[in-house]
């Protein structure tokens, strides 16, 4: 999820350029480059943080430009991987936010037809396309390769003595700012709005081609019109893109982190090949709300694969090693967990192939893994979890399809972000409002839905600070029971499956004691609704998609408790991001 920032007309580019992607490093800071054109390209680039060391390109000379901020999905965080990517002769560049899915086979044959790559990223096979197309009219060589790209891309495109920026996208972002006798691109409106509140909303497939004195957009072949819309936003709200926090932004930035994930851990024939290789059984170790996604991770290759899993929490890991003869999994969204990477040095120390699963390109566990699989949330902002769950979900929903025997397992899969976006707006205010005035509130689920409960109950005491538990339903009734009372809401996770008619029963043990209850089930149950005291009916196609749907109800509930709290929900007290201590 890099940024991207464009501008054409009668300024000098490069201030303009840094400045902005100054407003896109939310977005990633891997890297950044800045490549200007007056009769010829100039360029600066370089790993680290463009806040940190971008004054180098201020000077570079022309009134067009273009840049980038990376967060990198292909190739490590290094100077030579960092945006722009030129062609061979190293007269068009080329920035991108988004990944070329089928990059591996371009980049053999654009090889095999004599091209050579400075690069291990999957955008710079778009500079050497382009490259063979142009003949004098970048915008007719740009739009002649888009057909060729799969995945997603917000691409700008410039070249020397050519005096237009041409822009494109698909599945990524972009916008386009109308100035007075310039224009301005990006990936969201904030480097936009210190210049113009004017701007346009490219749509999927659409190129557009930016001169100092006008913009056309094309889509298939033809000339359109989209509306210039004006945004009346102040810079902190547009960097939540309207959102009131970060989180919640996050939250609905899931299905697409869903889909992308999915299609990354599909492209990790290495680290699958470990799996693959060893049936008989597999270790996964972690922490926090990763150690959840490993509990999901454990049943559902358990479930669907037939093949034992077992989970530790890394910092116990550490101090109690257990005697190792499997692959060990490592899960950490940072990759930088120090007690996941100390695991599985020790993992390897007992010689078992160790495997990362990591949100971040170049961090410590991917060096110290012999395999790494992406998930694909880009950068989260909030310190609680939530893309970040949802992408290792889909990392472990993954790794189970790819296991598995039963191929309809992959193609439910390709459902789910589309059940994610439903259930964003399913009606949950009756709930927020019981666990608003609760001191202490349960969680409870069964199955596949237990680490779901854990996680509900960790996002609701990280971010609205009320005490809040998961368990799984058969054992509240040891000892937690005591705690019942009318001001102890529980949520209680009754989807369809083996474990609903014990649910029931659980949650009427619950009514006798007193307890509110909220039932999260699915749409058309008629038992649930008649016990619960608050129902919330979801319609998942699958099983799968359910984990996903009651996991993104749970975050939102969370989030609106905390709110209505008037709780800081991006930085909760006591935390950090990345917790790089033991
Ligand atoms: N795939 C490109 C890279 O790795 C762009 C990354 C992104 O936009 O997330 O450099």
């Amino acid at each position: 999820m890099c940024g991207i920032v464009g501008y054409i007309g009668r300024r000098k580019a490069a201030g303009i350029v840094i400045e902005g992607l100054k407003r896109l490093e939310y977005r990633g800071y891997d890297s950044f480059g800045v490549v200007t054109t007056n009769d010829s390209l100039h360029i600066s680039k370089k790993s680290g943080r463009i806040s940190d060391g971008g004054s180098g390109a201020a000077g570079l000379p022309g009134t067009a430009g273009i840049g980038h901020t990376r967060w990198a999905t292909h190739g490590i965080p290094n100077d030579q991987n960092a945006h722009p990517h030129l062609d061979c002769t190293g007269k068009i560049a080329v920035v991108h936010n988004g990944i070329i899915e089928n990059y591996a086979e371009l980049r053999r044959d654009l090889t095999a037809r004599g091209h050579t790559f400075s690069s291990d990223t999957d955008t710079e096979v778009i500079a050497h396309l382009v490259e063979e197309q142009y003949a004098g009219d970048l915008a007719a060589a740009v739009r002649a390769i888009l057909p060729l790209l799969q995945g997603s891309y917000a691409l700008l495109v410039i070249a020397e003595g050519d005096d237009r920026i041409i822009a494109a996208r698909m599945a990524s972002p972009l916008v386009i700012g109308v100035g007075d006798r310039e224009f301005f691109c990006a990936s969201d409106v904030t480097p936009l709005i210190d210049h113009t509140r004017r701007v346009i909303y490219l749509e999927d497939g659409d190129c557009a081609v930016l001169s100092c004195s006008e913009y056309t957009i094309n889509h298939d072949g033809m000339a359109v019109d989209r509306p210039v819309e004006e945004v009346d936003w102040d810079i902190q709200d547009a960097r939540k893109g309207g959102f009131s926090h970060f989180m919640q932004k996050e939250i609905f930035e899931q299905p697409q982190v869903f889909y992308n994930t999915i299609h990354a851990v599909r492209e990790s024939p290495d680290a699958l090949a470990h799996l693959v290789g060893s049936r008989m059984s597999i270790m996964i170790v972690a922490c926090g709300s990763s150690y959840h996604a490993a509990l999901l991770c454990k049943y559902l290759i358990e479930v669907y694969c037939g093949i034992p899993v077992r989970v530790e929490i890394g910092s116990e890991f550490k101090y109690y090693t257990p005697p190792l003869n499997v692959p060990v999994i490592g899960i950490t969204q940072s990759g930088e967990t120090a007690d996941t990477l100390a695991a599985l040095k020790m993992a390897q120390a007992w010689g078992c192939p160790t495997i990362a699963i990591t949100n971040v390109v170049g961090s410590s566990v991917t060096r110290i893994a012999d395999a790494t699989i992406y998930t694909r949330a880009g950068p989260e902002i909030s310190v609680a979890a939530t893309k970040s769950f949802i992408a290792q979900l889909a990392a472990a929903l993954q790794i189970a399809g790819s296991l598995s025997d039963d191929p309809g397992l992959e193609e439910e899969l390709d459902r789910v972000n589309v059940m994610i976006e439903d259930t964003l707006t399913v009606p949950i205010d009756d709930a927020v409002a019981l666990c608003t005035q609760a001191h202490s509130i349960f969680f409870i689920g069964r199955g596949f839905y237990y680490p779901v409960a854990l996680e509900g109950a960790l996002k609701m005491k990280e971010i609205s600070y009320i005490h809040a538990e998961g368990y799984a339903a058969g054992e509240l009734k040891h000892g937690p029971f005591a705690l019942l009372s009318p001001d102890t809401p529980v949520v209680a996770l009754a989807m369809p499956g083996k474990t609903y008619p014990v649910m029931i029963s659980n949650i009427k043990e619950i009514k006798a004691r007193g307890a509110p209850v909220i039932g999260i089930g699915v749409a058309g149950d008629m038992e649930l609704p008649e016990i619960a005291d608050i129902f919330i009916p979801l319609s998942p196609s699958h099983e799968v998609a359910g984990i996903a749907m009651v996991s993104v109800i749970l975050q939102r509930l969370a989030y609106h408790v905390a709110d209505a709290l008037g709780c800081d929900i991006d930085k909760p007290r006591n935390l950090a991001k990345s917790v790089t201590v033991e």
